[in-house]
């Protein structure tokens, strides 16, 4: 028959509570993990495009930079285990990894299911009980033992538990909130929560453009410059440089997309002025994909075959500026549901920075997004959530 008294209870199945469900168990702690899925990592599936952005190799302070909200809290969660550990880890247990564009890192396999299927076999490796389809639905406290209800009524125990359930965003993954649940049950306070790394909605016909995925475009907000991927989507922008714009940009304020940044405005003028016995959409092509090209020209009110010498200089310098400083009206941002990570949280100051166990609940445990901590796509958001779940699953 099971025993169903633990040391450790983990209540979710991401990357936080798996890598926690590992840290107790390698300290010799008998450990559950309950997730309400019928698999685990559901979210971390999804993350840099079903690749799996597993973690970033930069510093720590190019970490910190991309950690919005809560990085002075993790100070000293990284000093115990950082992304340079969540790689040694990966390795150790036979994941190659890569690194790409902006430090981010990724298994080689391009497959998220390696990094989540390595996760898993350390656990069964381990000795973890792994038990999935099992929600969570009640949480007490008595005396010193936690008891922890799942749908089907039963019932474990656990000398600690660790919450891991994520934020409230993309809530078909199983991250619907619960942990904020647990926190109010304890008596501790969750701060507001509002959509993080949200895609943009813009007002521009977008369909012409949608699909497109771009390199390295400059997104301009005011003074304020960000560079990195874009993505045109059938409602407006996503991909790294618009879900950052999205934490200050305001409604109904325009942006203005360089897709060109490292040419300056005159190089690009001279590239055109030389091949001016060339037509306008072969020229422009050079520079840019056919669509995008094939838009900016009509939108610039040329013909597609002109030859760039026969177009008027004023309309010439109109189709560059349109290539440099494209305008579009940002009407609004995608909703928490549909934003790529939450803001707020199970509060930062009701925490013990180096332990991550609640200042009034003994052994009682946060770690990962339900923390009141917000980091930048492009891994960020994952090293926090395995860090955060190893220091938890170790103190
Ligand atoms: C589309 C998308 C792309 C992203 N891309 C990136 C990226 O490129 N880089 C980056 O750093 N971050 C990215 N993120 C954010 C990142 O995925 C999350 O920050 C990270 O997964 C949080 O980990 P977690 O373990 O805290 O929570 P989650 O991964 O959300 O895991 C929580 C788990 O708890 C389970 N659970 C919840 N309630 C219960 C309950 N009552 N009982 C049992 N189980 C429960 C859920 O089913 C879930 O499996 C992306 C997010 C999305 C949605």
């Amino acid at each position: 028959m099971m025993t169903n008294n633990y040391d450790t209870i983990i209540i979710g199945g991401g990357p936080a509570g798996m890598m926690a469900a590992i840290a107790s168990s390698f300290y010799g702690r008998k450990t559950l993990l309950l997730e309400k899925n019928k698999r685990l990592g559901k979210k971390l599936a999804l993350t840099g495009g079903g690749r799996c952005n597993v973690t970033n190799n930069g510093t720590h302070n190019e970490i910190f930079s991309n950690i919005p909200h809560g990085a002075k809290f993790l100070y000293s969660t990284f000093s115990q285990f950082d992304n340079h550990d969540i790689m040694a880890f990966f390795k150790e247990n036979g994941v190659k990894l890569k690194v790409e564009d902006h430090g981010r890192v990724f298994p080689v396999t391009d497959s998220a299911q390696t990094i989540i299927s390595s996760l898993q076999a350390k656990m069964v490796a381990l000795g973890v009980t792994i038990l999935t389809d099992s929600e969570v639905t009640s949480t007490r406290k008595i005396d010193d033992d936690f008891i922890v209800k799942i749908a089907n009524n039963t019932k474990f125990t656990g000398r600690k538990l660790i919450v891991t359930t994520g934020g409230k965003s993309y809530p078909s993954t199983g991250s619907t909130g619960y942990g904020y649940e647990i926190a109010r049950h304890f008596k501790l306070n969750v701060t507001d929560l509002k959509a993080a790394e949200s895609p943009l909605i813009t007002d521009f016909p977008h369909k012409k453009l949608q699909g497109i995925s771009l390199h390295e475009v400059t997104l301009q907000i005011g003074k304020q410059k960000i560079t990195h991927d874009l993505l045109f989507t059938h409602f407006g922008l996503s991909g790294p440089a618009a879900l950052r714009a999205s934490s200050f940009i305001k409604a109904d304020e325009t942006i203005f997309l360089n897709f060109l940044p490292k040419i300056s405005e005159n190089e690009l003028a001279d590239k055109f002025e030389q091949l001016r016995d060339k037509s306008v959409k072969n020229v422009t092509k050079l520079f840019l994909q056919e669509r995008l090209a094939e838009f900016l020209i009509a939108s610039a009110d040329l013909e597609l075959e002109m030859k760039i010498k026969q177009i008027p200089l004023k309309k010439l310098a109109n189709l560059i500026n349109l290539m440099q400083a494209f305008p579009i009206k940002v009407t609004g941002t995608m909703s928490l549901a549909k934003s790529f990570v939450t803001a707020g949280g199970v509060d930062l100051s009701e925490i013990t920075p180096k332990t991550l166990m609640s200042k009034s609940i003994e052994n009682l445990y946060f770690a990962g997004e339900v923390l009141d901590i917000n980091a930048h796509t492009g891994g960020f958001n994952i090293t926090c959530a395995l860090a955060t779940g190893w220091v938890a699953g170790v103190n």
